[in-house]
This record gives structure tokens, C-alpha cells and sequence, in this order.
């Protein structure tokens, strides 16, 4: 299979027809069918939900509660309750750290993740550590630049009430073994949050095959709308989890002075929710569903694979991360060229790479540099593209360098 050939299927490649977006990990393009379901939404049924009894509020209530059971099923949750819907993978993760561990971590208590973490999965574990007099403690790579097990082994203990970690990281676009994490958070009676906004977009998610107890991820990274995410935490966690956010539509009853709140999710979901968002959620993941999750897996893999084996063959580059690549995500970058300078040059050449550090710090530093080109390949990307890429490189190193 060389291409799912579904280019077509994007509205912004013909309006861009020369373009090769290869900035993926920022965010995704988006489908026709999904902007056609966002589309009908507000020209069919823009009612708000859960609120009034008229016929046509009802029915946008009945769309948006199966668009939650839809996404439980896409990630095998065993009930929809266990969806809490949210503005994306940030907040969730600051809704579970605010409005669980924030009373749930003692002084002496250990929170673990990696080196690798997005800052998203990082800051909020720093304020709940240092708010709370517990102790941030960090998995190393090894030599692959894989997720060292080993240590991890030797990190997590019976201190540790939580593992809070990437499953694929969107620097390295690495896979980690969040079996083998989920069993020794387990072991040691910690919870294990799984940081999904890399992995839902790419790979196929069994939060029942592996029981980790938190997972949150984006819409907007796996063709959905910007501003919608996901919170899925297992249903006993979410039931004993303070509401982040009070306010309208997640109360039982109200007086001057007390409220008693709904049943989850809705308590943990104040407010107008983003009802095009999980319309637009919804959609995106039932077009995945036709293409099939292994498909995804497999063309993001092997679009990673043949980028990342063409730039190491070239000289003065250096590609970060391990050999064997299992997503699309290729961090590079070339000698004597500041990152920068070499994402403006592909600009130029009309192809959309990101430079920087990527929201991972402290991950660019473990590398030794200030800062990465990343190429972040996506179900639609060809290996014409990345043919493209490469000549463009070696454009580059002669534009700069004056030697290929
Ligand atoms: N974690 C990872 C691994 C990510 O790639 C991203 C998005 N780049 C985030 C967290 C944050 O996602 P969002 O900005 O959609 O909240």
C-alpha cells in the first residue's frame, strides 16, 4: 500500500495544490466529511443539548450522547460515562491533575514521567508536586532513544501514585511500552495517565486490553475541530473526582447557598459544551473507522520509516530518535543550518515543517541541541512527498553550506 489515496478527501489540498504539509503534529487537516458534519450540524440542528424538552433540542441531545458512546467505543471504554468531553488534551490532563490529584497527593508522595514529556503532560505534575510536597521524578531514554524500562523499573514504587506519561512521543515519534508501565504502576498500586495526543490519531486504543486509568487526547490532532478533547478516566476515579469547573448544566439543584450536582460526566462538564466540536470528533472518528486503525498505523509507519531511512543516508544530518520507526514523526536536523533558518528555507519551497523545541524542553536539551526540524507525517502524506523533502534538503545544504 503506498498511499491510502485519500488526498482528495481535503478540501485545503486543492486550494493549496502545491503544498506538502508535513506539520501534522500541530494539528491535522480536515476531512470534507468531517467540515460537512460540522456544516449540517449548524444548518440542521443547532439546538443547545441537555436542557430543553422541545423535539429538536432533543435530537441534537441524542446526536451528541451517541458522538460520546461512538467515542467510548473507538478507545473499547466499557461505558460512555467514562468520556468526559474537554477542550483538549492540556486541559484534560489539568482537569484530572486539578480536580483529582490535587487532593489525592500527600507530601512524600512520588508522581513519575518521562524525559520526554510535552509540557502538557509535565507542568501540571511540577504545580501539583510543588503545591502539595511530593516529588517529581523522571524515566530516562536509552541508547535508542526508547523509553528506558529498566529505570523505570527502578523509579516506580510503592511511593508512586501516579505514572503520568506519552505514548508516543511527538518529538521522537517513538512507541512507549505502556503495557509494561501500566502493569508496574499497578504492582505498586499507582495510577498510570497515558498523555494520548500523539497515539489516537495513529494507533489503535484498548483501554480494556490495557487497563491504564487515565488517557486524554485532542480532536484537532486526528482530523477533528481545534477545541474539543477527550478525559477518559476509569469510572470509579471520575466518581471520586472534585468538579474543576461549577456552573450550568452539570447541576441536580441549586440554592442561595449549596447545589447538589449531577451524576458524571455531566458534573465534570459545566457550561455550554462544544457541541460542534464533538459533532466534528464524532465524524473524524468514524472516518477513521473506515480506514481502519491498523491501516493508520501501518501508512503513518511506513511514511516514518522511509523519511527517516532517506535523511540518515544523507550526509550532515542528523535524525533524533530510534532506527526502527513506528509512527510518522521525524525529528532532524542539519549541519550548520539553524533550524529556523532551514524550516523558512522549506517554506520557500512550499513544504510546512516546524522548527523548535516542540513543546518538550527538557527533551531538546537530553539531545544536545536547542532546537529540531520535525517533519510530522500523516495518513495522507506520500512517499512522493517525502521524495520531495529530501531533494529539498540536499537544495539546502548547497544553498547554505555550498556542498550536497
Ligand atoms: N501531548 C502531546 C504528546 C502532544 O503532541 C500535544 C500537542 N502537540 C499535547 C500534549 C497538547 O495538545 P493540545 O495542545 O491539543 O492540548
Amino acid at each position: 500500500m503506498d498511499s491510502l489515496n485519500i488526498h482528495h478527501h481535503f478540501p485545503i489540498f486543492k486550494e493549496h495544490s502545491d503544498m506538502i504539509y508535513f506539520d501534522n503534529a500541530a494539528t491535522t487537516q480536515k476531512p470534507k466529511y468531517v467540515i460537512d458534519a460540522i456544516s449540517n450540524f449548524y444548518t440542521h440542528h443547532n439546538f443547545n443539548v441537555h436542557r430543553s424538552v422541545y423535539t429538536d433540542a432533543g435530537e441534537t441531545t441524542e446526536m451528541f450522547e451517541q458522538s460520546r458512546k461512538n467515542i467510548a467505543s473507538f478507545i473499547n471504554a466499557s461505558i460512555a460515562k467514562e468520556i468526559v468531553f474537554s477542550a483538549g488534551t492540556t486541559d484534560s490532563i489539568n482537569l484530572i491533575a486539578n480536580g483529582y490529584y490535587a487532593k489525592h497527593i500527600k507530601s512524600g508522595d512520588e508522581i513519575v514521567v518521562s524525559i520526554a514529556e510535552h509540557h502538557s503532560n509535565l507542568l501540571p505534575w511540577q504545580k501539583i508536586a510543588k503545591n502539595n510536597g511530593a516529588t517529581l521524578k523522571f524515566i530516562p531514554l536509552n541508547e535508542d532513544a526508547n523509553l528506558d524500562l529498566n529505570s523505570a523499573s527502578q523509579i516506580i514504587s510503592d511511593k508512586t501514585k501516579l505514572v503520568a506519561v506519552t505514548a508516543v512521543s511527538n518529538v521522537l515519534g517513538n512507541i512507549n511500552p505502556i503495557d509494561q508501565l501500566t502493569t508496574l504502576a499497578h504492582k505498586h498500586g499507582a495510577e498510570i495517565l497515558v498523555d494520548g495526543a500523539q497515539a489516537a490519531p495513529e494507533l489503535p486504543i484498548d483501554v480494556q486490553k490495557t487497563p491504564i486509568d487515565w488517557l486524554a487526547f485532542s480532536g484537532h490532532k486526528m482530523m477533528a475541530p481545534t477545541g474539543i478533547g477527550v478525559l477518559y478516566g476509569k469510572q470509579y476515579l471520575l466518581e471520586n473526582m472534585d468538579s474543576p469547573r461549577v456552573g450550568g448544566e452539570m447541576i441536580e439543584s441549586v440554592s442561595t447557598t449549596e447545589y447538589k450536582v449531577k451524576d458524571i460526566p455531566y458534573r465534570l462538564e459545566a457550561g455550554t459544551p462544544n457541541i460542534e466540536g464533538v459533532i466534528g470528533l464524532d465524524a473524524a472518528i468514524s472516518y477513521l473507522k473506515e480506514l481502519k486503525m491498523t491501516n493508520v498505523q501501518e501508512q503513518c509507519e511506513k511514511l516514518g520509516q522511509y523519511l527517516y531511512d532517506q535523511l540518515n543516508a544523507l550526509d550532515g544530518v542528523s535524525v533524533y530518535g530510534p532506527t526502527k520507526r513506528q509512527t510518522g514523526i521525524v525529528s532532524f536536523n542539519v549541519d550548520n543550518i539553524h533550524p529556523h533558518d532551514a524550516a523558512t528555507f522549506l517554506d520557500s519551497k512550499n513544504i510546512d515543517v516546524r522548527a523548535g523545541q516542540h513543546c518538550a524542553e527538557p527533551l531538546t536539551h537530553k539531545l544536545g541541541v536547542n532546537a529540531t526540524l520535525r517533519a510530522s507525517l500523516y495518513i495522507y502524506n506520500t512517499i512522493e512527498e517525502c521524495n520531495r523533502l529530501v531533494d529539498c534538503v540536499n537544495e539546502m545544504k548547497e544553498f547554505f553550506n555550498g556542498s550536497k
